[in-house]
C-alpha cells in the first residue's frame, strides 16, 4: 500500500506525487457555474469528480486541513441578457439559479465547498489585480477597456502549448482595434445603459464589468493566496479561461506559478454525440434525477476515469443502478466502517475511480463486507436514499406480500420435508411473478427481482 497521492497535472503535462504547500490547509479551486439557467448533466462531471477529490484530500489531511473553494460566476452575457428579458435584476435570476444548483449537486451526494464567492462580491479585489497589472505594465487602458498584454508576458501559453495561430483561432479573438495585438484579453469593459456595472478603476470614466478570467484571479487569491494546490475545471477551460487565469495572477503577484497542480475532467457526451441544443439530447441535471436516483448518476459518473471523455447513456445508468443495487445488498446495516485500503490506494492514483469500484466487486464476500460499506459511505453514496428511491420505483407486485410470506412458509415446510422438488417448485412459481427469495442462515428474505 503506497500512501503517496498522484494527480496528473496538466501544465507539466506529467503525473506527479502531489504535496501540498501546507498540509495544514490543502487549498482547492475548481471553476463554478455560470449561473443563468439549470445546469446540464456534463456540468455535474467536474461537481462530482472535485467531490471525490475533496473528500479524499480531507480522508489524508483532515477534515478540518482543506480548503475547497468554488466560484459562482454571477455576471455575464448570457446573465444579462437573460435578466433583462425576465424585467428583473441580475441577482434576482443567479440566486433563484444558484439554488436550482445547490439543490441539484446535493442532491447528487456532493459536500458544500469551503467557500462559494460569488464573482459580484469581489469586484474590488479585480479592480486591485487590474489596477496592479496596468501599474507594472501588464495590462493597459484602451477605449474604456482595460485589456491584458499578452505580449508583456514572455511565458504566456504554457498551459495550453499550443502554437499561436491556433490559440488565436481557438479564442475567436476579435480583433477590435484599441487592442495592441490580437491575443490581448479584457480585464474590464465598458456597461452600455441598462447593463449591470461597477465604476471602473483606472481613471475610465464610464461605468463597467470585469472580463471573465480576472473573476478568479481574484476570487482565488482571496480565499486561497496567490499561490495554492490545485485548480481545476473542464477541459475546454484549459484555453482560454485558464491561461488567462494564470497570466493575470502570475503578473500581478510576480510569481512562478498560480497553482501546483492543473486538473481537468474530460467531456461528457450524450449517447455518442456532443450535448446541445439543436440535437435536442441537451439534458439538465434536474431532468436525469427525476429519473434516477442522485447515487446512480454518481456512480454512473464515476465509472469512467475523470480525465477520459464520457458517453452518458441510458445503459450507463441502469448499469450503474444495478451495480449499487449489488453493493446495498450486500452491505445493509454495516454503517461507519473505514474505506478498504484496496479502494483508497487506486483513488491515490490519479482518482482511478473503475478500479475503486472493480475493488469494491471484489469486496462482496462476506469478508470485505464492512470494507465495502465503508467504501461506499466514502463515496459518498447513500443507502437510504437509494433504497427509498428503489422501493418507489419498483414494479407493480403480481402477488400480495402476505401471500408470498404464505408461499415461503410452505416453501419452508417442503424444506424441511426433505421435499426439494416441491421447495424449487415454489420458488420457481414465485420466480415467474418477479419475486426473488435469499435463503440464509437466519431464514429466508424476498425481494422484487431487478
Ligand atoms: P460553464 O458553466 O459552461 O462555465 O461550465 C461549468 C463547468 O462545467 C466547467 O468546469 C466546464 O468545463 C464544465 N463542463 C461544461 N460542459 C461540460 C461537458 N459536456 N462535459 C464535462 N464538463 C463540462
Ligand atoms: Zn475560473
Amino acid at each position: 500500500m503506497t500512501m503517496e497521492l498522484k494527480l496528473y497535472d496538466t501544465l507539466s503535462r506529467e503525473k506527479r506525487v502531489f504535496r501540498p504547500l501546507d498540509p495544514a490547509n490543502v487549498r482547492m479551486y475548481v471553476c463554478g457555474p455560470t449561473v443563468y439557467d439549470f445546469a446540464h448533466i456534463g456540468n455535474a462531471r467536474p461537481v462530482i469528480v472535485f467531490d471525490l477529490l475533496y473528500r479524499l484530500l480531507r480522508h489524508l489531511y483532515g477534515a478540518d486541513h482543506v480548503t475547497y473553494v468554488r466560484n459562482i460566476t454571477d455576471v455575464d452575457d448570457k446573465i444579462n441578457a437573460r435578466a433583462a428579458e425576465q424585467g428583473i435584476s441580475i441577482r434576482e435570476l443567479t440566486e433563484s439559479t444558484y439554488a436550482n444548483f445547490k439543490a441539484d449537486v446535493a442532491a447528487l451526494g456532493c459536500l458544500p465547498p469551503t467557500v462559494e464567492p460569488r464573482a459580484t462580491d469581489h469586484i474590488e479585489e479585480m479592480k486591485t489585480l487590474i489596477g496592479r497589472l496596468v501599474a507594472s505594465g501588464h495590462a493597459y487602458v484602451a477605449e474604456d477597456h482595460v485589456l491584458f498584454s499578452v505580449p508583456s508576458m514572455p511565458d504566456y501559453g504554457r498551459l495550453s502549448k499550443r502554437p499561436l495561430d491556433e490559440m488565436i483561432a481557438g479564442a475567436r479573438v476579435d480583433v477590435a482595434p484599441y487592442k495592441r495585438d490580437p491575443m490581448d484579453f479584457v480585464l474590464w469593459k465598458p456597461s452600455k445603459a441598462g447593463e449591470p456595472g461597477w465604476p471602473s478603476p483606472c481613471g475610465i470614466a464610464t461605468p463597467g464589468r470585469p472580463g471573465w478570467h480576472i473573476e478568479c484571479s481574484a476570487m482565488s487569491w482571496k480565499h486561497l493566496g496567490e499561490t495554492f494546490d490545485i485548480h481545476g475545471g473542464g477541459i475546454d477551460l484549459v484555453f482560454p479561461h485558464h491561461e488567462n487565469e494564470i497570466a493575470q495572477s502570475r503578473c500581478a503577484f510576480h510569481t512562478p506559478v498560480m497553482a501546483n497542480f492543473w486538473m481537468h475532467n474530460g467531456f461528457l457526451q450524450v449517447e455518442g454525440e456532443k450535448m446541445s441544443k439543436s440535437l435536442g439530447n441537451f439534458v439538465t441535471i434536474r431532468e436525469v434525477l427525476n429519473d434516477w436516483p442522485g447515487d446512480v448518476v454518481r456512480l454512473a459518473m464515476l465509472a469512467t476515469q475523470y480525465r477520459q471523455p464520457i458517453n452518458w447513456t441510458v445503459k450507463g445508468l441502469q448499469e450503474a443502478e444495478k451495480a449499487l443495487s449489488g453493493f446495498f445488498d450486500v452491505t445493509a446495516g454495516e454503517a461507519d466502517a473505514k474505506p478498504a485500503p484496496g479502494v483508497l490506494d487506486a483513488l491515490r492514483d490519479d482518482l482511478n475511480t473503475p478500479k475503486a469500484l472493480a475493488e469494491m466487486h471484489a469486496l462482496k464476500n462476506n469478508a470485505g463486507r464492512k470494507a465495502l460499506a465503508g467504501s461506499l459511505g466514502f463515496f459518498g453514496f447513500r443507502e437510504a436514499e437509494f433504497k427509498a428511491w428503489q422501493y418507489q420505483h419498483a414494479p407493480a407486485l403480481a402477488v400480495e406480500p402476505a401471500d408470498i410470506e404464505s408461499r415461503i412458509a410452505a416453501r419452508n415446510a417442503a424444506r424441511a420435508a426433505k421435499n426439494w422438488a416441491e421447495s424449487d417448485r415454489i420458488r420457481d412459481e414465485l420466480a415467474a411473478m418477479g419475486i426473488k427469495l435469499t435463503d440464509s442462515k437466519d431464514g429466508t428474505t424476498w425481494e422484487v427481482a431487478r
